[in-house]
């Protein structure tokens, strides 16, 4: 028999807290009184704990969210809020975030993004994104449009040899990484206006792929490896809906 406790093991192992950033919030984070001895039926893994992700749960489930439920401390509870704490107390489920611990961890969002465009990682860089070499351009334009709507390059395209892969948002120290590594383009989730000047000023293009679908291939990744890691249970990604996009 699987346990919550079994699985928050495992998550830990998978994904060490020690990696997570000092401001952020992973682990369990809303446990129902007795639940740490209870089995486990059910392993839903999702980007964010939306309210079709608490209607899903069940007791006996273990919720895996990439985004903390709880991030900043709640001083008010009204409204979209109130609706959602309610279906997540009444689901009687285990909610657990695992996320900047995530993205750095190996096989993590940042390797896992990079695997889906077909690049080879040589190393992490230190703000947690990833130093890539290129094999393929048009084969990594493909896998980013297949990827994401939201897909769009800013800059030119040309041979690119490297690039920094760094999902979700992309930290500033990135653009000082990109220099120091000398990289001809970095493939983020969600670049700050800022961000992305600097870049282009320094001459290395960007390519966004949305925060979100930037990080389903992590998202994915996790369900596979606690899916390899807890026999007997039922391991399922809970995807955010598509997001649609016109102009
Ligand atoms: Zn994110």
């Amino acid at each position: 028999m699987v346990t919550v406790r079994d699985v928050v093991e495992v998550l830990d192992e998978i994904a060490p807290r020690e990696l997570a950033e000092d401001w952020d919030r992973v682990g369990p984070q809303v446990v129902p009184p007795g639940a740490w001895g209870r089995e486990v039926g059910r392993v839903l893994v999702c980007l964010d704990v939306t309210l079709e992700v608490a209607r899903e749960a069940c007791e006996g489930d273990v919720v895996v969210s990439h985004h903390p439920l709880i991030f900043r401390p709640l001083s008010r509870v009204e409204g979209r809020v109130h609706v959602l704490l309610r279906e997540v107390l009444d689901s009687g489920a285990v909610y657990v975030a695992v996320h900047t611990n995530w993205d750095r961890a190996e096989g993590g969002v940042a390797d896992s993004l990079a695997r889906r465009l077909n690049l080879r990682v040589l190393r992490e860089t230190g703000s947690g994104a990833r130093l890539c070499e290129v094999r393929d351009v048009e084969g990594l334009l493909n896998a980013g449009r297949n990827l994401s709507p939201l897909f769009r390059v800013f800059g030119p395209v040309g041979d690119w040899r490297r690039v920094l892969v760094a999902p979700g948002s992309v930290p500033s120290e990135v653009v000082g990484e990109a220099e120091r590594f000398g990289v001809d383009a970095v493939i983020g989730g969600e670049v700050g206006y800022h961000v992305r000047c600097e870049l282009l000023w320094s001459g290395v293009s960007v390519v966004e792929l949305g925060h979100d679908y930037s990080e389903l291939p992590g998202v994915q990744a996790l369900a596979r490896a606690l899916s390899d890691k807890l026999e007997g249970v039922d391991v399922r990604v809970v995807p955010p809906p598509d997001v649609e996009v016109s102009r």
